[in-house]
């Protein structure tokens, strides 16, 4: 599988302190895991990288002695204690003047600790610097995206196979979760969603140990972490029969989806995408049960930017990965989502996501 190549990570690490020219700062520090690993390939589960002009620092502790070294392509410290207090002296060491750091990911406490042990070295918020660039995706990024993708859509068509309406809804999540481990995912994205009936009304419905059922809706929303990138998938079925308000109820959703596909192309905002899927499922009297919004970008985390919502000013542009996934929601009734992972192209979009969306028949 194409995993970025170390050289990529010091590409990024060039590009970080290009963007961050106008903060005036000398240094930049994260202690965000996917930041950590975006920047430098180091997948554990505690570190801070801490970059400069010239050099790019790792921090992490014992446990990881043997895999940082593997991992990341830039100098490593194994630090027994706070990774704060080292991050600290080496700032000192390298002369750093203005410390750029993440307002939005780093605790209150580390804060405080930094400013104490730096009081020398000016501290300057900046956020979303990672993030932006993180939004638009290298060529082995997408194709890591579209292995997920693929692995996520063949494990819910494999667990399909076993599916029937005396299965609860844990029973089909768990049945979900142990396909796409065998066919290679590290773990599921988020909890599998599986909500049957009037629960499908629940946006983000946790399974229960319900029997499925018949005659009524069954949404699934899944993902799989394949290479540390995930994929996000919702399918709405019919188990048995379906009445016809929920027969139209669907192929609105199903309309409002392919709207906003159709809308996806580099220089058009977020907020329009948006605007074309609510537009549909206004021209069905069904808006005010679409209650969340559109899409989101996908990649390193399940939930990144850009969001795809109401009057989000965000310029799509190629490379950027995004999910399209309107839904409408019925209290008493059930819930309908169809929600499918695109990549922007120079001219439109391309969906990765294979399975089919018609309404089939459970
Ligand atoms: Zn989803
Ligand atoms: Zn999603």
């Amino acid at each position: 599988m194409d995993t970025p190549q170390p050289s990529e990570f010091a590409e990024r690490r060039s590009k970080l302190s290009v963007s961050l020219d106008g903060a005036r700062a000398d240094a930049f520090l994260t202690s965000f895991l996917p930041n950590c690993r975006y920047l430098s390939g180091f997948t554990g589960s505690n570190a801070a990288l801490l970059i400069s002009d010239r050099r790019a620092i790792l921090f992490t502790d014992p446990r990881y002695e043997l895999q940082a070294p593997q991992e990341a392509d830039c100098e490593v410290r194994i630090v027994k204690g706070s990774l704060v207090k080292e991050v600290a002296k080496w700032a000192k060491r390298l002369g750093v003047r203005t410390l750029a750091f993440e307002s939005q990911h780093i605790t209150f406490q580390a804060h405080k600790m930094l400013k104490e042990a730096v009081s020398e070295i000016r501290l300057k918020p900046v956020d979303n610097a990672v993030e932006a660039l993180r939004m638009v995706k290298s060529d082995a990024e997408i194709e890591t995206i579209r292995v997920s993708v693929e692995l996520n859509s063949r494990a819910l068509e494999q667990a399909l196979r076993r599916f029937k309406p005396t299965m609860t809804e844990v029973d089909l999540a768990g049945e979900i979760e142990y396909r796409m481990r065998k066919l290679g995912a590290e773990r599921p994205s988020f909890e599998t969603i599986v909500a049957a009936g009037e629960r499908s009304a629940l946006p983000h419905a946790r399974p229960t140990d319900k029997a499925i059922g018949t005659d009524h809706l069954l949404l699934i929303d899944m993902g799989s972490s394949v290479a540390g990138y995930a994929s996000d998938m919702t399918r709405t079925f019919a188990v048995g029969k379906l009445d016809g308000k929920t027969r139209r109820m669907y192929r609105a959703v199903l309309e409002s989806q392919l709207a906003a596909i159709d809308a996806i192309k580099p220089g058009v905002s977020c907020g329009s995408v948006d605007g074309a899927a609510r537009k549909v499922l206004r021209g069905h009297g069904l808006d005010r049960y679409f209650v969340h919004s559109t899409g989101h970008g996908l990649g390193l985390e399940i939930h990144e930017p850009p969001r795809v919502g109401r009057k989000e000013q965000t310029k799509l542009e190629a490379g950027m990965v995004v999910t399209v996934e309107p839904g409408v929601y019925e209290a008493g009734v059930g819930g309908i989502r169809i929600e499918d992972t695109v990549v922007v192209t120079s001219d439109g979009c391309k969906p990765l996501t294979p399975t089919p969306k018609e309404l089939a028949v459970l």
